[in-house]
């Protein structure tokens, strides 16, 4: 962390400024250049409360070197993560497709997804048992008995479950089922959430929260992180913006700027990302030849009629042109 003091910033200003950074076991090495006086704080800065060093007397900005999340940047871990969960696998040049039903609806709809979607080539199962829904009178899922279809079809398919747990208290039933477990857009600031599943020993699909910053993003990362569980996968699912004409806005500047911040897999969702079903596909290979790690896509065999999401959801043809593409676009990089 940089401290830039004003200028004709005091030396009792200077030396006060030090003071504070060295009463939280830090070394501050004071700089003076021509124009002005700078403190470089040496050490775990994380102690520090940037905002009321910056209220200092003196003081004129206070600028962060490192990234404040630790476990998850690059800077710590150079080498990208290859998170593996069954014959799912993403990083590292894997690229890892789940793909399914936005809620699991009854057990014969799920198998059947399971067995459609694994013969196009995906290697991960996504259906939601506990949903997250905006209105509270929408199909909130069919909770343990949908985690149960889930994984009915996990044991005729062997694909990886993908599933969304939205409480704390809900981790350890949802990972009795689950091989990936969700966090949803909409608990990515959860934090008690987020110590729970670093407490579980499944993996994790994170999802970025539809108005968090890229650092809110990997802080939240470094929550599940910094409770023991190392594997971790960011999903981008896009953000709030002022248009319309999409339900959210992708950024798939997403993929380049994650993987030079932090070595965790992107995973690119073009489901929510778009909210419609006729640009998941374009969205999907765009993400692929972006340098995502993987995707996750809804799939519903009869969309019009889905229990939600609808909209959003491939058919089975359409997932299947999908990932013939996708693969394409895959050779293309390596070759
Ligand atoms: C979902 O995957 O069905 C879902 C609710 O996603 P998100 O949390 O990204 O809205
Ligand atoms: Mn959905």
């Amino acid at each position: 962390m940089i401290v830039v003091m004003k200028s004709g910033a005091t030396e009792a200003q200077v030396q006060s400024t030090v003071a504070r950074v060295e009463k939280m076991g830090l070394k501050a090495n004071v700089i003076v250049g021509t124009e002005r006086t700078v403190v470089a704080v040496v050490g775990d800065e994380r102690v520090l409360d940037a905002p009321s060093l910056e209220a200092g007397d003196g003081v004129a900005e206070v600028m962060p070197v490192v990234a404040k999340y630790k476990l998850a940047s690059r800077e710590v871990r150079p080498e990208s993560s290859v998170i593996t969960v069954g014959g799912f696998q993403a990083g590292g040049g894997h690229l890892g497709v789940a793909a399914g039903p936005c809620s699991v609806e009854n057990e014969e709809q799920i198998v059947e997804v399971a067995k459609a979607v694994k013969a196009a080539g995906a290697t991960g199962l996504r259906g939601g048992a506990f949903k997250p829904r905006t209105s509270p009178y929408s199909f909130q899922g069919l909770k343990e008995d949908g985690l149960k279809m889930l994984a009915t079809a996990r044991d005729e398919t062997g694909l990886a479950v993908f599933t969304e747990v939205m409480s704390p208290e809900e981790v350890d039933l949802v990972a009795k089922y689950a091989d990936v477990l969700q966090i949803g857009a909409r608990n990515m600031q959860n934090y008690r959430l987020l110590e729970a599943v670093g407490r579980c020993d499944k993996a994790v699909l994170l999802k970025r929260g539809p108005s968090a910053t890229m650092d809110e993003f990997l802080l939240a990362a470094e929550y599940i992180l910094d409770g023991g569980n190392e594997r971790v996968m960011l999903c981008e699912r896009g953000i709030r913006t002022f248009e319309a004409h999409t339900r959210f806005t992708l950024p798939l500047a997403s993929v380049p700027y994650l993987h030079s911040k932090s070595h965790l897999p992107v995973i690119i969702d073009p489901s929510h990302g778009t909210g419609h079903t006729y640009m998941v596909h374009d969205m999907a290979v765009a993400a692929v030849a972006a340098g995502a790690d993987g995707l996750i896509i809804e799939v519903h065999p009869d969309p019009p009629n889905a229990a939600s999401d609808g909209y959003q959801c491939q058919d089975y043809a359409q997932f299947e042109n999908t990932m013939r593409r996708i693969q394409k676009v895959q050779k293309a990089l390596t070759d």
